[in-house]
């Protein structure tokens, strides 16, 4: 059971705090399952503590804790009719046989938020943490265009609403393709991704995401039945989700929970289940609650959708970065209402450890809402006589026919010709994607036919493109030709991270562009950043660093750079107003951070330096005037102590920037 409870804990950890889950949902539902019926069957060993008695993850210290007045609780599950029915048994058993009507609601799989509305006008709101105790994300809720800054007329003065943050499905395809483009770990689930998008330290960030909510409980404000609440939230003009059932009892609710099992998939939004809940305020008050979820609701859940399909063949393609993803040809299945050909293999490893081969049967499913992959072979096809070979990544690019070559460490093979016109295509779409430059017009069929055509062999071939030599292309016309000149053209003023993003540049995804852009205005400045500079920057490692350099070490990658300036692509953001000389409590004076401060992040701390007028840099030297250290600093410590340079604590930092004088460094 102590076992048990630390993988819940660890997991619970990466799940919630950093939105990076490491085990699959039904794996970590298992363990929870099984602690709670060890815990069942051995009361004596039971721990008020457990997970099982817990609502989610912890504050992460980048936020202010903000209490909530009334508990954020979780649900409890049913996996089918039975465990529905029972969880209606068990509520009229405490009703006393009462008749029990129930509202019966899509459960959006998002981030729980609360939200505060203060005469009428948006006050503030926290995401759930452990229930009790969430962060404070008011900044970024209000940089959502989708959270109401204002209630309609007749709206109580004061209400507290309980909704669902989420990323629409199309959203989340975009950042993770942008995510999967800059190499970096894919976003596992829709939750997960409204959690990454809602929690970041920079508001712009959260606001260009397109996150949506939807509305669902009131916590304070007036006492009303469920299915009324629903209406009243419509009404006071926040966003409601407008599918819900009335239902007279649990038959037509499961009725309800079943007839969305394929009709959910239709939806631009992720739903992993539904909510069953008592419809009456007054059955709800006496029904109450456990330490971790009311016992009024349950959410209803399917098992995750997967396809079972026959493997045709197994083909090659070729990425934007030079990639050789092995990709299985299917026989067509349906899959979360689509039709899914086509499964992804991820690479040769991938592969070998399933052995799958062509006519063998598979079960498919849509990982991240990407692109399906292959999960397992579920049934080897009959390997007698003269059965296929054993897949092998081939030596040649099959687009191209240059090398590939397999990176000592990593699992990709790549192939080692930059001109690749697979890399050519997939970079030029990239340059054009929403994430990017946005240039309207410019998706893969239109790319395809200007490469075709001889037009464009790089981005920046695309500035140079007149109306007249595109209006005589197959499938364009003279109004669609002037709006993808128009498209192109509008791009050449995008801002630096944009741009940074349509390079292309490994693990430079959207964030980290735009800590680049903030930190260096330039891409000059980042293109002439030795690796240690761009370290110093906070939030940019070594990896990141490395790449970056590498990248503009590139004589190619100069030379586009080179031809964009040249075609009138702007390279810069505007400089920031320079700060009056003896602005800012720390006007000048040098920091260096080492370890983990308590409540701060470092880029929490530097920025608070920076905007104080300070200036952050990465190693320790005689000219440095604090050290700021946390838990388990670095060498950096010693050197400042070697050095006799100050050493701050969190605190210290805080009152120097509030201005207090330090005049004791001992007390420092
Ligand atoms: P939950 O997601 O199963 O259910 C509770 C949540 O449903 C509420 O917090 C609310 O945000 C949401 N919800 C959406 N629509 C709603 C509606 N109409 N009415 C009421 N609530 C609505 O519970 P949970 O405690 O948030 O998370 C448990 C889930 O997280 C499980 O699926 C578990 O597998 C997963 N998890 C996975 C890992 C991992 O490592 N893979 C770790 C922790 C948790």
């Amino acid at each position: 059971m102590r076992e048990l409870r630390e993988w819940v804990a660890t997991a619970d950890h990466d799940y919630y705090v950093l939105d990076r889950p490491r085990v699959a949902d039904a794996e970590y539902d298992g363990w929870l399952r099984e602690l709670r019926d060890l815990e069942s069957a051995f009361p004596e060993l039971a721990d008020p503590d457990s997970p099982t008695r817990r609502v989610g993850g912890e504050v992460a210290a980048a936020f202010a804790p903000s209490p909530h007045p009334v508990p954020l609780l979780s649900l409890d599950n049913a996996f089918g009719a039975a465990e529905l029915e029972a969880f209606d048994a068990r509520v009229r058993r405490r009703l006393d046989g009462e008749p029990v009507r129930y509202t019966t609601e899509l459960k959006i799989d998002g981030l729980s938020v609360a939200l505060r509305y203060d005469g009428g006008r948006f006050a503030g709101g926290a995401t759930r943490g452990d229930g009790t105790v969430g962060e404070d994300i008011t900044t970024n809720l209000r940089a959502m265009p989708a959270v109401p800054p204002q209630l309609a007329p007749g709206a109580p003065r004061r209400l507290a609403v309980r909704a669902e943050v989420y990323l629409p499905r199309s959203g989340l395809a975009a950042l993770n393709a942008v995510r999967a483009g800059a190499g970096e770990p894919l976003f596992a689930n829709p939750r997960n991704a409204a959690a990454g998008s809602l929690r970041q330290l920079d508001p712009a960030v959260t606001a260009g995401r397109g996150l949506q909510l939807f509305c669902y409980q009131i916590l304070a404000g007036p006492e009303l039945d469920q299915w009324d609440a629903l209406e009243a939230l419509d009404r006071f003009g926040l966003p409601v989700d407008p599918h819900r059932g009335r239902c007279a009892d649990v038959r037509e609710a499961l009725d309800w929970c079943l007839s969305w099992r394929d009709r959910r998939a239709e939806l631009d939004y992720a739903t992993d289940g539904l909510v069953v809940k008592v419809d009456a305020r007054e059955q709800q008050l006496r029904l109450g609650a456990t330490s971790r979820a009311p016992r009024w609701a349950i959410a209803f859940k399917f098992p995750a959708e997967t396809a079972r399909t026959t493997v045709r063949s197994i083909e090659v393609s070729v990425g934007r970065s030079g990639v050789l993803t092995p990709v299985a040809e299917l026989d067509p299945v349906r899959l979360a209402g689509t039709t899914v050909s086509r499964a992804s293999l991820h690479n040769a490893d991938y592969v070998a450890a399933r052995d799958v081969r062509p006519g063998d049967t598979v079960t498919v499913r849509k990982a991240g809402e990407v692109i399906p992959e292959v999960v397992e072979v579920v049934d080897h096809a009959q390997r007698g006589g003269d059965p296929p070979a054993p897949f092998a990544m081939p030596a040649a690019c099959p687009v191209c026919g240059g090398p590939v070559l397999r990176v000592e460490g990593e699992a990709a093979h790549r192939c080692a010709n930059a001109a690749c016109p697979a890399q050519v295509l997939g970079l030029l779409v990239h340059w054009g994607g929403r994430a990017a430059m946005d240039i309207a017009g410019l998706g893969e069929q239109t790319a395809r036919t200007l490469l075709a055509a001889g037009l464009v062999r790089d981005p920046a071939d695309l500035y140079g493109l007149e109306a007249s030599q595109i209006e005589p292309l197959p499938r364009f016309a003279k109004q669609s030709a002037a709006n993808l000149v128009a498209g192109v053209d509008a791009s050449r003023d995008r801002p630096l991270a944009r741009l940074l993003v349509g390079l292309g540049i490994r693990y430079v995804g959207e964030r980290v562009a735009q800590v680049l852009a903030g930190a260096l205005h330039s891409l000059d400045a980042i293109a002439g950043s030795p690796p240690e500079a761009l370290e110093a920057i906070p939030e940019v490692g070594p990896r990141i660093a490395a790449s970056v350099h590498a990248y503009f070490s590139d004589p190619e990658n100069r030379s586009l750079v080179a031809r964009l300036r040249a075609a009138g692509v702007r390279l810069a953001d505007p400089e920031p107003e320079p700060r009056p000389v003896g602005a800012g409590p720390l006007e000048a004076r040098s920091f260096v951070l080492t370890g983990t401060l308590p409540e701060w992040s470092r880029a929490q701390a530097a920025a608070a330096i920076t905007a104080a007028g300070g200036i952050v840099r990465s190693a320790v030297s005689a000219q440095t005037d604090y050290v700021v250290a946390g838990l388990q600093p670095g060498s950096k410590l010693e050197r400042a102590r070697d050095l006799g340079v100050t050493v701050l604590d969190e605190a210290g930092l805080r009152r120097l920037l509030q201005g207090e004088a330090l005049s004791n460094p001992a007390q420092a």
